[in-house]
């Protein structure tokens, strides 16, 4: 399970806002399906072991508090 874990920066779950950076204290929406119900908010140096690596999404509202954005995967 561990060697899943990975980083929301690198992470095709991440969703940020369209203008935001990939930075560590970017803060974005995780959009993965099983955790979509929490809204979580989640900075690009957070991780889990839902991670799977690809490019975050973009879309306005997605570093609310709370998250307004809709997922865009
Ligand atoms: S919380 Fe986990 S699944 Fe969500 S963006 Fe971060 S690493 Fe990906």
């Amino acid at each position: 399970m561990a060697d899943k874990w990975g980083l929301c920066k690198s992470c095709q779950w991440w969703q940020i806002e369209p203008t935001a950076k990939i930075e560590d204290a970017t803060m974005g929406l995780c959009i993965d399906e099983n955790l979509q119900p929490y809204r979580l908010l989640v900075s690009g140096n957070s991780g889990c072991n839902r991670f799977i690596k690809g490019t975050p999404a973009k879309a306005e509202g997605s570093s609310s508090q709370p998250p307004t954005a809709e997922p865009t995967r």
